[in-house]
């Protein structure tokens, strides 16, 4: 399982409202995406026209990519998920909420493992009924994971994880990550170093080693440290093995988003605008460069 010199293009589809300041956190503005939904009554949909931009870069370069779904957009955004599936990319998923599973300081569960079983298995359901297809992959929620959560998801028959980040500025799981780099691996049990072989695979996300590991998946790093350097991890990524890279759809909004909610993102403030182009600028140089980009349902296949 080297696949060395292939990547996938990995989407996080989840609004403004499902980052752990405004929900789903010990420290946020509304418990979860329920009590959101019973208090706010401002603008909540920032999703549905930046998607629908995404949708037209992916055909203009005719990438398949992963879409990683929090299931209860199904819910409030009628026919987004629909039109991902029309357009022929994976559907993967982000949790049912996008609410923490572990907390991101103590890395201490928030929830039962039975209780995450039901809600991770809920959220499989719902964008199984849409997409039609056996859901195979997971993202944990702002992407803390566990060794117990990889558990359940192998006994849940998910086939892979795509949330492990190993660099050298935060570390968002419960393991000390010694054995993981950037490359794909199959997680011990009840732990995420790296084991011979499991029913489960692991797609870490990617860094750019210059003695100091910079994390150069993509997301809120598009816009701390532009398509260059992110380009320099992709690369020496690909040598190590398969790669992923990935974005957010809000994250091209350039619409302000709604004022509330504490600990907001400062990187926010750079103009969707700006990020969007790094985002052309990375995938025309992965063509360019001839990487064979697919989904990571495929790259599992292989
Ligand atoms: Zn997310």
């Amino acid at each position: 399982m080297t696949t060395r010199g292939s990547a996938s293009l990995t989407i996080d589809l989840e609004d403004w409202y499902h980052i752990p300041s405004v929900c789903g956190s010990t420290f946020s503005e509304f418990q979860d995406v329920e009590e959101f939904f019973v208090r706010w009554d401002g603008r909540y949909d920032y999703l549905t026209d930046t998607t629908g931009r995404v949708l037209q870069i992916l055909d203009h370069y005719r990438v398949p990519a992963t879409f990683f779904v929090v299931a209860d957009v199904i819910d409030h955004y009628p026919g987004l998920v629909e039109s991902i599936v029309d357009h022929g990319h994976e559907i993967a998923c982000h949790g049912l909420h996008h609410s923490c599973v572990i907390d991101s300081r103590t890395k201490e569960p928030l929830i039962s493992p039975d209780a995450f079983r039901r809600v991770t298995a809920r959220a499989r359901r719902a964008l199984e009924r849409i997409s039609g297809e056996k859901v195979v992959g997971y993202r944990a929620p702002n992407a803390l994971i566990a060794g117990w959560m990889i558990d359940i998801l192998d006994d849940l028959g998910f086939g892979y994880d795509s949330s492990v980040s190993v660099n050298s500025f935060y570390n968002k799981s419960d393991s000390a990550l010694k054995g993981v780099s950037s490359a794909p691996y199959y997680p011990e049990q009840n732990e995420l170093e790296p084991t011979d072989y499991r029913g489960i695979v692991e797609f870490p996300w990617p860094y750019y080693d210059i003695g100091l590991k910079i994390p150069t998946g993509g997301g809120p790093m598009l816009r701390f440290l532009g398509a260059h350097v992110i380009m320099q991890g992709l690369r020496q990524s690909l040598r190590r093995g398969h790669t992923v890279f990935y974005f957010h759809c809000i994250d091209i909004a350039d619409d302000e988003f709604p004022n509330i909610g504490n600990k907001r993102p400062f990187y926010w403030t750079i103009k969707g605008e700006v990020v969007e182009k790094r985002i052309l600028r990375i995938i025309r140089e992965l063509r360019d460069r001839g990487v064979a980009v697919k989904p990571l349902r495929e790259v599992l296949e292989e």
